[in-house]
């Protein structure tokens, strides 16, 4: 097993020892330039960022970690409206500027990032878009009513 970092000094680093596992090899200042393999991952191939040197290894699988929480709005091409930050603005019922446009998750303007947060706010969003596509006056929560409408 490998673990592959860019930086030359691991984050945990700071805080703790790296585990020592005979299992393990860690190599850092190298980036993971592409994953090969037909069907499966079959090699990967690296690159030393001191020496620009490149090679490829054999390997069975790839679990990639990344970091970082700036949204990906580019797709929306500046159709709703963002923050400084570019964080999908939403009001509390996470409706966007544009009528019947709703957002939820990482892509808004949330303080906590996490999946329970996404979890919850696509709900609202959901709700949001019910009350806007049937036209009422108040979201419906009891869903035991809608049923044969
Ligand atoms: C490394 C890492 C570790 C994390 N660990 C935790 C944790 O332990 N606990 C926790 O609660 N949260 C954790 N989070 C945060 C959590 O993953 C997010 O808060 C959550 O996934 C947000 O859900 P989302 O639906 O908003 O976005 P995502 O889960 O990112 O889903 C967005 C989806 O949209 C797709 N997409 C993007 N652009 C387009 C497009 N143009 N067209 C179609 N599809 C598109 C993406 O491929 C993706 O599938 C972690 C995040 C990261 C990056």
């Amino acid at each position: 097993m490998y673990l592959i970092a860019p930086s030359k000094k691991l984050k945990i680093e700071d805080e703790k020892a790296i585990p020592q596992k005979e299992n393990l090899k860690i190599m850092k200042g190298v980036i993971v330039r592409e994953i090969l393999g037909d069907e499966v991952v079959q090699k990967i191939r690296i690159k030393d960022i001191a020496t620009d040197e490149e090679g490829e290894m054999d390997m069975d699988g790839v679990f990639v970690y990344l970091h970082g929480s700036k949204p990906v709005v580019d797709f929306l091409n500046f159709a709703v409206d963002l923050s400084d930050e570019e964080c999908v603005i939403t009001n509390k019922m996470m409706e966007t500027n544009i009528p019947g446009v709703f957002a939820a998750g990482d892509v808004t303007c949330v303080e906590v990032r996490q999946v329970v947060i996404a979890a919850a706010n696509g709900c609202i969003a959901a709700l949001s878009a019910d009350k806007y596509v049937h036209g009422r006056k108040r979201r419906r929560y009891d869903w035991a009513k809608s049923k044969g409408e």
